[in-house]
């Protein structure tokens, strides 16, 4: 059979994912991306001469993005230059800091140093954990097309690994007996958008995967990952159309048969891949009626992750603190309650605040700097105007508490450029639903079969990609549902997925 046509509908890391590796493999692939760059979430954002990653700023994982260039015929290194991080992260609680290192014997010593009587624990941690992603991760490389599919040996083999009733704060409690230490190991549920109180407790894979695998910076930032999956996608012979909106998925009995874009052209394909954030995709790109599961109703009753607000700010100076820190809130539980429970903006936040120039000058002139300061809060279901006087409020409250929490005194002497980012913008201008920018929860009812599914179940030939689809949010699960639709596509052409 003759290879097809593959149109892709935004141009974020999921569909990069797939249209890199489906354009290696012989197929004629269009992405359409509504913004003039590439990236979605993923892009840089560029203010002045200083250079931000909207989103991601933690590459963990590296393997797999390893891989994926691998099945392109290339190697990562070539395209990208990752630095290792360590210390990890720095973590500024009210009456200590301490820094976070992927090298286990640093790491337990700084533990004795602050919390004495948890010796051999990070060990144990690692050597348990490690047991459980060595289950868990086929399960997260493989589709989920029907309710056989759970009843796959690596999928049955998982469940006594998924700490059933039990959330991560629970489960981190088998390795630690402090409070702060728990959250150093913990907190990471708010990668995924989530409480710890509420994150299942088998999501322990992510502080292992921190400390087992380290976490890196790419030089650039980021966004230079999406940049050059999109640089492949056209050495490849794929196109790209940036500034190109798609208004519709074409859909004739059942199937999707093409796209069509905002400014009336029809584009047919024999196969279609969505990218855009999924909830947003169900509720805008249909015509009513075409979608049942996942008709707007039934997408208002599921659970989503928290939003932030983002601060981007170009400053005159340099500062020595560490590339990532987190700050904590004052009353941690009482702040997790506000985002998720009570949905209200906390005067007491918890701030990340990350300082890319200590490792890469080059986002910032000479002796200058470009902080990226993120507060985790509500989504648009809290009752709040994102108006600028409230945007004003929120972003002179949140350098009020670094200004008094850090060593970051006079940051606001010293900027040059500034923009924010609301849950509203993360809805308006990113097309992110309710503007939870982790997208759909990762709570266990939609998790693996129960989550959005790479072969969308509602259409023929219709593919879903990217953090709201299986296997879930955060880059490299991102990238493995691009290599999970590509090879479902490779398949229905019979064709094989390795090179
Ligand atoms: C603030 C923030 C911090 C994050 N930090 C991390 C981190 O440190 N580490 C990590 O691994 N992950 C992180 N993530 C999560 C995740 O990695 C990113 O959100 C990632 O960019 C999501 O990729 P995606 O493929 O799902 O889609 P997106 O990045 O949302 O891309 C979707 C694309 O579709 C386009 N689109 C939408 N509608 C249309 C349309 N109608 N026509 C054409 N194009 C359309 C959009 O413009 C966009 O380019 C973070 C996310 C955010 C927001």
């Amino acid at each position: 059979m003759s290879k097809g046509k593959v149109v892709v509908v935004g141009a974020g890391p999921g569909g990069l994912t797939s249209a890199m590796l489906l354009a290696t493999r012989g197929f004629e692939v269009q992405v359409f991306e509504k913004e003039p760059v590439l990236g979605g979430r993923n892009a840089a954002l560029k203010l002045g001469d200083y250079t931000f990653d909207i989103g991601p700023t933690f590459f963990m994982m590296k393997f797999i993005l390893d891989q994926i260039f691998k099945e392109t015929g290339r190697q990562a290194e070539d395209y990208l230059d990752f630095k290792l991080l360590d210390p990890m992260y720095r973590l500024q609680f009210e009456d200590r800091e301490i820094y976070i290192s992927s090298d286990t014997e640093k790491m337990q010593a700084e533990i004795d140093r602050h919390f004495p009587g948890n010796e051999g624990a990070v060990q144990n941690f690692l050597s348990r954990e490690e047991k459980r992603l060595k289950k868990l991760l086929p399960c997260l490389q493989r589709p989920y097309s029907s309710w056989t599919d759970l009843l796959a040996p690596e999928v049955l083999q998982l469940l006594p690994r998924l700490s059933l009733g039990r959330s991560l704060f629970d489960v981190l409690g088998d390795y630690f007996s402090e409070e702060q230490l728990k959250l150093s190991f913990t907190f990471q549920a708010k990668y995924l958008g989530m409480s710890p109180w509420e994150c299942p407790g088998a999501f322990a894979i992510i502080p292992f995967i921190e400390h087992n695998f380290g976490i890196y910076h790419i030089q650039g930032g980021l966004n230079q990952i999406s940049e050059m999956m999109g640089k492949i996608v056209q050495e490849e012979g794929g196109q790209i159309h940036t500034s190109t909106p798609v208004s519709k998925i074409m859909v004739k009995e059942k199937r999707a048969c093409g796209v069509e874009l905002e400014d009336g052209t029809r584009v047919e394909a024999d196969k279609v891949i969505i990218n855009a954030d999924f909830a947003h995709a169900m509720n805008e790109l249909f015509d009513p009626g075409v979608l049942k599961k996942y008709n707007s109703q039934a997408l208002e009753r599921k659970k989503y992750s928290c939003s932030t607000f983002m601060l981007y700010l170009g400053l005159d100076r340099e500062y020595d603190i560490n590339h990532h820190n987190i700050v904590f809130a004052r009353n941690y539980r009482e702040n997790v309650d506000d985002i998720f429970k009570n949905f209200k903006l906390s005067d007491d936040m918890s701030i990340y605040i990350q300082n890319p120039t200590i490792t890469d000058p080059g986002l910032a002139p000479a002796g200058h700097s470009a902080l990226y300061i993120l507060v985790p809060i509500a989504n648009r279901q809290a009752p709040v105007e994102w108006n600028e006087q409230q945007v004003k409020y929120y972003r002179d409250l949140v350098l009020q508490t670094i200004k008094e929490k850090t060593s970051l005194k006079d940051i606001e002497e010293h900027i040059v450029q500034e923009k924010a980012i609301t849950p509203l913008n993360w809805e308006q201008d990113f097309s992110v639903y309710r503007g939870a920018t982790f997208n759909l929860g990762h709570n266990l009812s939609q998790m693996l079969y129960f989550r959005p599914r790479n072969r969308f179940e509602e259409l023929d030939d219709c593919f879903l990609v990217g953090g709201g689809t299986n296997p879930g949010s955060g880059l490299p699960t991102i990238y493995e549902s691009g290599r999970i639709a590509t090879r479902l596509i490779c398949s229905d052409y019979n064709l094989p997925y390795d090179l």
